[in-house]
């Protein structure tokens, strides 16, 4: 139960990979390299794999991007790298998180140390958050030579990687690892720190260059029939309780989970692996427009959670019993269960700063008139890990350019 919460997916054998990098078909111009949006370059890092060169591999993917590690293992790759390989013409497309995942292990068990601390430049940006997009923008500004705080209101950094992805698809181990390099470049941690008034704000705009928000959205979305009803959790609080009690958390015999997304999936198969014997997810999706990743789905079906596509919640009772309407047929189903769980998106929790999310939706990554700037979630664009490192390397450039330096 516990112990399968915890359970890793093992990791790759040099066999399995060489297997798979000689599948590849070192195209010119690679396309998988051309639709990662970190701009992680799989063409380049297979060929070393394909040479034994592992440790060049390593070299190409870290210096690219700092959390490699981390989307090895969650990245939806189907979604970018994978979906353009060429290789999908003649079988199936090259597995390319199996080979970074490789790549980054060896890295990391081999302690080899690929970014070099740089010399300092004399100037200072703080960053309010320290999820991906923070991490990302913290380390990218230290490996150019800026003297960079980060303020977190957790104990601890990560954002949704430590506190909300189960532990079963990214242990904490493997965040420690990421962040300690981003220390090591000389990034100060100032946690349990929430930046919420706009004084404070104002404050750290005054003694620094630059202020980079990296917020996230970090409040889970309620909806008004589920308020303050005992038997609703949202699934951000829960998965977060899980992993903070690093599994050790009572489940009932049965439970459902409202949503159709990635973070309902990780809710259900949580509730799965920690014992919960009937766990029913109702998606407002059919499952053509599913919004889950694939492979996230079909753990979850094998897992043996029921799903159901294309209902909505209609009413709930006191006693956990809600009423769902299908969206297209005229079908309505009623479920009865101790622990109801929403998973239906997650929202911004910032308004106190005096900024609104249409501030923060300049292409410039700046708002207006002002040496804050912003990355991560909260910018238009995908919600998902490696979107926030682009956004995270992209947002140092931006940085830099309004400070007047030259940008590499
Ligand atoms: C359960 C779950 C599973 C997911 N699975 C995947 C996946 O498999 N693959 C994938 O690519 N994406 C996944 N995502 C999405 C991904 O985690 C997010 O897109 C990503 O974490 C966003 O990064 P961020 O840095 O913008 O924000 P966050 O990760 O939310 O980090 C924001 C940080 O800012 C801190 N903070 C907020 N306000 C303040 C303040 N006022 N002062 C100080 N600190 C503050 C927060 O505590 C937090 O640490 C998942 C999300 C969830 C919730
Ligand atoms: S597109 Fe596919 S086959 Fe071509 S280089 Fe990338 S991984 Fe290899």
């Amino acid at each position: 139960m516990v112990e399968d919460y915890l359970k890793e997916d093992k990791g790759f054998t040099p066999r399995d990979v060489m297997e798979e990098a000689s599948r590849c078909l070192l195209c010119l111009d690679a396309p998988c390299s051309a639709n990662c949006p970190a701009g992680t370059d799989p063409g380049k890092f297979i060929r070393s794999v394909r040479f034994k060169n592992v440790e060049g591999a390593a070299e190409t993917v870290r210096e690219n991007n700092i959390l490699a590690g981390i989307c090895a293992r969650v990245c939806p790759t189907e979604k970018y790298c994978e979906l353009a390989c060429s290789r999908t013409g003649i079988d199936k497309p090259i597995n390319i998180s199996m080979i970074q995942r490789y790549i980054t292990d060896y890295e990391s068990c081999t302690h080899m140390s690929v970014l070099k601390k740089a010399k300092a430049n004399g100037k200072k940006v703080a960053v309010i958050g320290a999820g991906p997009a923070g991490l990302t923008a913290a380390g990218n500004l230290a490996l150019r030579g800026f003297e960079v705080t980060v303020y977190e209101k957790e104990s601890k950094a990560g954002g949704y990687l430590r506190y909300g992805i189960p532990e079963y698809r990214l242990p904490n181990k493997v965040v420690d690892e990421e962040v300690k390099r981003i220390e090591d470049l000389g990034v100060k941690f100032v946690f349990n720190t929430k930046v919420e008034t706009s004084k404070l704000l104002d404050e750290l705009k005054k003694s620094n260059d630059a202020v980079i928000l990296a917020l996230g959205f970090s409040k889970g979305k309620m909806l008004e029939m589920f308020e303050d009803n005992k038997k609703v959790k949202l699934a951000v609080d829960f998965l977060k309780q899980v992993k903070e009690k690093k599994g050790k958390v009572r489940v009932p015999e049965s439970a459902v989970v409202v949503g159709g997304g990635d973070v309902a999936m990780d809710v259900a198969l949580t509730l799965k692996k920690l014992g919960c014997q009937n766990v029913t997810d109702c998606a407002y999706e059919q499952f053509s427009e599913f919004r889950a990743s694939k492979k996230e789905l079909e753990h979850t079906r094998e897992a043996g959670v029921t799903i159901l596509d294309g209902y909505v919640p209609e009413k709930v009772t006191k006693s956990g019993q809600v009423t769902f309407a299908h969206r297209v047929i005229k079908s309505k189903v009623v479920i009865k269960a101790p622990l109801i769980v929403l998973a239906v998106g997650q929202v911004s929790d910032f308004s106190n700063l005096g900024i609104e999310l249409k501030d923060l939706s300049d292409p410039s990554y700046r708002i207006k008139n002002t040496n804050v700037f912003y990355a991560g979630d909260i910018v238009p664009g995908d919600k998902t890990v490696v979107y926030s490192v682009k956004t995270g390397k992209e947002v140092t450039k931006a940085v830099m350019s309004y400070l007047k330096m030259e940008v590499k």
